[in-house]
């Protein structure tokens, strides 16, 4: 949605609109809001995405028809490189590995509106952005230097979470000393420098070096503001990138005079925004410290020194098939692990299997499980789980005190009790699932060693009605469906 749209041959210089442009563009903008309303169910996900295709295929197709296109056969070239690229991208990228390609994407996002910006300053009477004195307008360059300034940001944050999120670098909080004080005073310079550029009128060499240092500081405070959050806090950043690219791409639609752009911008801006805005209400954070970072410095991540292993009961798939099919009522909490094993279409025929042998089966979805926002929705979507079987944490929480079972497959940090009573816990704070609750737990994971994003022990192994179960999630499910059959 965020891809931009390619430039009018003029713009902002007060030419009147032509209706019919006017009327697609907006008609693309309708298909854009249909898209992001089917995106918000997973019942509606798929006509949502088809929604979004048509609604980008109208802006471009617009805007390749109604402007004065240099070179159409370049442009035709161009799209079908990149059309090609993403195709086999999406087609190839496993489904744990989105949530760095996402980041990835936004990465791109920015980089195009930094470089949209620093072709209408080198060259604004193509854009149309310019006075009759041939300078170019000070909105324009209000639009200019915070289209710039986003998109950098946009760019260098998203790079460094794709390493954060992609394990090419570490995962944990990296934390300057003085940051917030470095942080504040490069965005206020920022600022400085897009009002300086606004109101010199001059052109030449010192406008160069405004624009330069706007560019290369906006660069800096991305790669500043993304390196201090870690830990549990990653979903937000995801999300709040995702905003920004939005914002970005807005910022350019004014200069390249695109209402496709602006309104599709804002729309991505807005809802990242949102999601952003609930995801913190999800981890119970407050947005201010989850941007100020460094949450989970002590603690995050992995690794640690070799602890004692406290003792645990671990047992097979037979006895796991066992006690299911004595069950009269099992909630299913699939995690990371679930997507990492894709284990989800063994989940469901397991499902299958016992409602067959009439046990009630409903699964709890945690906003922030897996590595992406509703990245457990897909999977069970997938795996064609019915959707009146999944519940979102609030609606199913005070079930576990009634269920038999709680099925847990792959979560790790969505059940750990540390988050409501250690304060000193990286999770502390964040919302879990109550399964302590539930008379009998089954725990599936590889190893006790193996820690969730958070890094951290988790009081449910060792909990007296708690069963391990620890293999691989889909080999693990595969021979408990054996063992029921
Ligand atoms: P966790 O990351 O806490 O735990 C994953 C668990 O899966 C581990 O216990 C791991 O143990 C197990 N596992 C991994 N691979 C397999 C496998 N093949 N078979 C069986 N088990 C496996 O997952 P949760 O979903 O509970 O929590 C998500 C965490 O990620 C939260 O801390 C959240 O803040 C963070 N996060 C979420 C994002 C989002 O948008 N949803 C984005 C970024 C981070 P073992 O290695 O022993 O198998």
């Amino acid at each position: 949605m965020t891809a931009l749209v390619a430039a009018p041959a003029h713009a902002a210089s007060g030419e009147a609109v032509n209706p019919w442009v006017a009327l697609a563009y907006l008609v693309a903008g309708v298909f854009f809001i249909l898209a992001l309303r089917g995106l918000s169910s997973p019942a509606t996900s798929r006509s949502g995405n088809r929604f979004g295709m048509i609604g980008m295929l109208i802006a471009v197709v617009t805007t390749l028809v109604t402007h004065d296109i240099a070179n159409i056969v370049e442009i035709a070239i161009a799209i079908a490189i990149g059309g090609l690229i993403g195709f086999t991208i999406a087609r190839r990228i496993a489904m744990t590995a989105m949530p760095e390609l996402v980041a990835g994407f936004h990465s791109l996002v920015g980089m195009a509106a930094v470089l949209v910006g620093l072709a209408a300053w080198l060259n604004p009477g193509a854009f149309g952005i310019t006075d009759a004195a041939d300078q170019i307008l000070v909105v324009s360059r209000i639009e200019l230097g915070l289209g710039i300034a986003i998109g950098a940001i946009t760019f260098s944050g998203s790079v460094i979470a794709f390493l954060k999120l992609s394990g090419r670098m570490s995962g944990s909080p990296i934390l300057l000393p003085g940051r917030h004080i470095i942080n504040l005073g490069t965005l206020f310079a920022i600022l400085a420098l897009i009002a300086a550029y606004a109101l010199s009128g001059a052109g030449g060499a010192g406008e160069g070096m405004l624009i330069v240092w706007i560019t290369v500081l906006a660069f800096a405070i991305g790669f500043l503001l993304i390196i201090p959050i870690g830990g549990a806090d990653m979903p937000v950043v995801v999300s709040m990138l995702n905003s920004y690219s939005g914002w970005a791409a807005a910022a350019m639609g004014f200069t390249l005079g695109n209402t496709a752009m602006i309104i599709t911008g804002a729309l991505v801006g807005s809802s990242g925004a949102i999601l952003s805005y609930i995801m913190c209400k999800a981890m119970n954070r407050s947005f201010i410290s989850v941007i100020a970072g460094g949450f989970g410095a002590d603690t995050a991540t992995g690794g640690g020194e070799a602890k004692e292993q406290r003792p645990y009961k671990q047992g097979s798939a037979d006895d796991a098939a066992f006690m299911l099919e004595q069950a009269e009522s099992v909630i299913i909490i699939p995690g990371y692990g679930m997507a990492v094993a894709q284990a989800q279409h063994a989940v469901r025929e397991m499902a299958d299997v016992l409602k067959e042998k009439g046990v009630e089966v409903k699964y709890a979805i945690h906003p922030v499980a897996g590595r992406m926002p509703g990245h457990m929705n897909v999977l069970l979507a997938e795996a064609n789980v019915p959707y009146d079987e999944v519940f979102e944490l609030e609606d199913i929480n005070s079930e576990f005190a009634q269920a038999d079972v709680a099925f847990i497959i792959g979560a790790n940090d969505v059940v750990n009790p540390a988050a409501k009573t250690d304060k000193s816990s990286p999770i502390y704070g964040m919302p879990v699932f109550d399964v302590d609750k539930a008379k009998q737990v089954f725990f599936i994971k590889r190893s006790m060693g193996g820690v969730g994003y958070a890094g951290v022990d988790n009081d449910v192994f060792y909990m007296n009605q708690t069963v391990m179960l620890l293999s691989d999630a889909k080999k693990m499910v595969e021979g408990i469906v054996k063992a029921l059959d």
